[in-house]
């Protein structure tokens, strides 16, 4: 992941796709990436993509996406295969539940490297309990709330001033004034905002 909130666009830039590592702000039109349809750098050309270029292209936009290591994302494989139903939607749904996948999507964090470090420094409680495990998979009913000093509430506040007008997954309540919210049920399929085609992460995880 980014070192700092500030360079997150950068990566996006360098690889030439969007990555949604700002939350809402990514879905807005102060996107900067939103103007461009090619990767930095002049005369660049599209590459012929294969089909084992386009699969694997999709499983490193997911895991760019949700910042995580091949290791971690191979642990949701297995898990989703695990699991009843569609494999590529539960891998994209269990992505979906972490919890500073959910303290971005709250709108309680600027960015997705500022909600892990919240959630790893221990500024996030789940139901009234200190968790700082960014992976933790959040549970309908949890209650998910920043806690911490005044730098820490302020960093919260300032987000949540920030991203005031963008919509909720409906999966999600928020209560911005109190910097928290809860998970009112599992996300679905269609609310994983991200453009991922899961099955082509599939065909090359059955491989
Ligand atoms: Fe990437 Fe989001 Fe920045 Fe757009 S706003 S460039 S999607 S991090």
């Amino acid at each position: 992941m980014a070192r700092n909130s500030q360079n997150v666009c950068k990566l996006c830039r360098r690889e030439g796709m969007k990555l949604f590592l700002k939350g809402q702000r990514c879905f807005s039109e102060k996107c900067g990436i939103n103007r461009r349809d090619y990767p930095p750098g002049q005369h660049v050309r599209p590459k012929k993509s294969t089909d084992y270029g386009a699969q694997l292209r999709e499983k490193q936009k997911a895991k760019r996406i949700y910042g995580l290591l091949e290791r971690q994302f191979q642990h949701y494989f297995t898990v989703a295969q695990r699991q009843k139903g569609n494999t590529g939607e539960n891998l994209l749904v269990l992505m979906e539940r972490r919890l500073d996948n959910v303290v971005l999507n709250l709108g309680l964090a600027l960015s997705r490297f500022d909600a892990r470090q919240m959630v790893a420094h221990g500024h996030v409680r789940v139901n009234k309990k200190r968790l700082d495990i960014p992976s933790y998979l959040v549970r309908p009913g949890d209650e998910v709330q920043i806690v911490g000093d005044e730098k820490i509430t302020k960093k919260a506040t300032d987000a949540v001033e920030m991203n005031k007008g963008q919509s909720l997954p409906t999966w999600l309540e928020a209560t911005p004034s109190e910097l928290k919210g809860k998970v009112i049920q599992l996300p679905k399929r269609e609310d994983v905002p991200h453009p991922i085609n899961e099955q082509l992460i599939i065909e090359l995880c059955s491989k």
